[in-house]
C-alpha cells in the first residue's frame, strides 16, 4: 500500500515537473529585428516572437501595417533635406509562467512633422487558456469602480499640466472600454493612453502604474513579487595571447544579441577569434544568457543604444538616457561595463561627442550583410580586401552572417590575421606606437 502512495506521489511530482517544463518551452523568447538605413530614411524595428501563433500573428500584422503605412508616407523622400525615422520598440514580460504581456511602441519622426507620432499597442495573452485578456478578465466591475479614483489621482500627480479633474471624470468613467491598453507584471498593473485619448497630444503617451497588492484580482494564480532581478558577474573563460606586431582585425556585430549570436560565438571560438558585439539594451534584457556567453567567450560588449533610435536626432537628455539605460542593463546582466559606443546608423554629431565618455567606434569595412543575401558574396567583401587594423561591420541578426563568418575566419587565419576586439585593437596600436 505504502509503495503505491510513494509511487503515486513520485509520479505526480514527475508529471508536475513535466508540465512546468512543457509550459515554459511553449513560450519562446525571440526578437525579430529589421534595421534599414536608406540615405535620409531610417527604420529600426524590434518586436517579440513568442512561438504562440495567435499572439505572434497579431503582433506581426500590426508591425507590417505600421511599416507599410510608413513606407507609403515617407518611403520616397522628396528632397535631400528631408529625413524620416520609424522606430518600433517593445516591452515583454511573462508573469507566473503563462501570462504574456507585450507592449509595442511606435515612434515616427520626420522633418515634415511638427511633432513625432507616438502610439502604443498592448497584448495580454493567457497561454494556458489560449486567449487574449482584457482588463475585465483581471478585475470585477466593482473593483474597477474602486480603482478609478486611484488612477485619476495618480494621473493628476504624474501629469499636473495635462488634466483637469473634470476632464478625467468625464473621460475615465469606470467602464472597461475606457481602459483598453494595459499590461501587468508580478508587481504592478500598467495602464496606457495614447496621445489625444485622454489628454492633449503634446502630453505624449500617458502611462501609470498601480501596485497589484492594492487590487483585488479575479485571476488567482498570479504569484506576486517573484520576478526578483538577479545580478550577475561573469568572467572570461579563455585567455589568448595577442602579438601586437602581427596583423589583426576587429570584427564587430551590431543590433544583437539575438538567436544567431551563440552560433557566431561557437564559430569564433573554433578559430581562436574574438569580436565586439554592439548590443541593444532592450535585446540584452531578452537574450540575457547569450550576453553572458559573449563575455565568457572572451569577446567584448559595446553599447549600441537602448532601442536603436536615431541618436543624432535626439536631445542630449534622451541620448544620455539611451546610453545609460544600456550601460546599466549590461552591467546588471553580465557584470561588465561597456567602454565603447557605436552610434546607430553610424551617424555621429556634437551632441553625441559631448555627452559620452565612451569611445566612439565606427568601421571601415562594411560587409552589407543586412542587404546581401548570399553568404559567399558577404565573405568576398572581406576576404582579400581587409588590411591590418581594419574594423569590419557585420550584424548578428541574420543566419547568412553566421555562414559568411564560417567562410571568412579560416581564410583570413591562413593569411595570418588575428581576430581581436576593438579595445584590444586600440591597445595593440598603442603598444606599437611605444615601440616605434
Ligand atoms: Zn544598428
Amino acid at each position: 500500500m505504502k509503495k503505491w502512495v510513494i509511487l503515486f506521489i513520485t509520479l505526480s511530482l514527475l508529471i508536475g515537473i513535466y508540465f512546468s517544463i512543457q509550459r515554459d518551452q511553449n513560450i519562446q523568447k525571440n526578437v525579430e529585428t529589421l534595421i534599414i538605413h536608406d540615405k535620409n530614411m531610417v527604420i529600426g524595428i524590434n518586436y517579440p516572437k513568442t512561438g504562440i501563433s495567435p499572439l505572434d500573428t497579431k503582433i506581426k500584422n500590426q508591425v507590417d501595417q505600421i511599416y507599410q503605412d510608413f513606407i507609403k508616407e515617407y518611403g520616397i523622400t522628396k528632397n535631400e533635406n528631408e529625413s524620416a525615422e520609424l522606430n518600433i520598440d517593445y516591452h515583454y514580460n511573462i508573469v507566473s509562467v503563462h501570462y504574456i504581456n507585450i507592449v509595442l511602441e511606435k515612434f515616427i519622426s520626420s522633418s515634415s512633422l511638427a511633432h513625432p507620432i507616438n502610439e502604443i499597442y498592448t497584448y495580454v495573452y493567457d497561454s494556458n487558456d489560449k486567449r487574449f485578456l482584457g482588463l475585465e478578465d483581471l478585475i470585477t466591475q466593482e473593483e474597477l469602480e474602486k480603482l478609478v479614483p486611484k488612477i485619476q489621482k495618480e494621473l493628476m500627480d504624474q501629469y499636473p499640466e495635462c488634466f483637469s479633474v473634470q476632464q478625467l471624470n468625464q473621460k475615465l468613467s469606470p467602464i472597461f472600454k475606457n481602459f483598453p491598453l494595459f499590461t501587468f507584471t508580478d508587481e504592478d498593473l500598467n495602464l496606457y493612453f495614447n496621445p489625444n485619448e485622454i489628454a492633449n497630444g503634446s502630453c505624449g503617451i500617458i502611462d501609470t502604474t498601480i501596485p497589484l497588492d492594492h487590487i483585488n484580482l479575479k485571476i488567482e494564480d498570479i504569484e506576486l513579487g517573484t520576478n526578483t532581478t538577479k545580478e550577475y558577474t561573469v568572467l572570461k573563460e579563455t585567455s589568448k595571447v595577442i602579438d601586437p606586431h602581427k596583423k589583426m582585425i576587429a570584427i564587430t556585430f551590431d543590433d544583437g544579441p539575438g538567436r544567431y549570436t551563440k552560433d557566431i560565438l561557437k564559430t569564433l571560438t573554433k578559430y581562436d577569434a574574438n569580436a565586439t558585439f554592439f548590443v541593444l539594451g532592450n535585446k540584452v534584457e531578452v537574450y540575457d544568457e547569450t550576453a553572458r556567453e559573449i563575455v565568457k567567450q572572451g569577446s567584448e560588449i559595446g553599447n549600441h543604444s537602448y532601442n536603436h533610435k536615431w541618436l543624432i536626432k535626439l536631445k542630449s537628455d534622451d541620448f544620455i538616457d539611451q546610453v545609460n539605460q544600456t550601460q546599466s542593463i549590461v552591467k546588471r546582466i553580465t557584470g561588465i561595463t561597456p567602454k565603447v559606443l557605436r552610434p546607430t546608423y553610424g551617424s555621429v554629431n556634437d551632441t553625441i561627442r559631448k555627452n559620452t565618455n565612451l569611445d566612439i567606434v565606427l568601421w571601415n569595412v562594411d560587409t552589407l550583410d543586412w542587404k546581401i543575401k548570399d553568404p559567399k558574396q558577404i565573405a568576398n567583401r572581406v576576404i582579400g580586401k581587409v588590411e591590418d587594423g581594419d574594423i569590419v561591420l557585420m550584424h548578428d541578426t541574420h543566419k547568412r552572417t553566421v555562414e559568411a563568418l564560417k567562410i571568412i575566419l579560416p581564410e583570413l587565419k591562413k593569411e595570418g590575421f588575428q581576430f581581436v576586439t576593438v579595445s584590444e585593437l586600440k591597445e595593440a596600436q598603442l603598444l606599437r606606437k611605444l615601440d616605434e
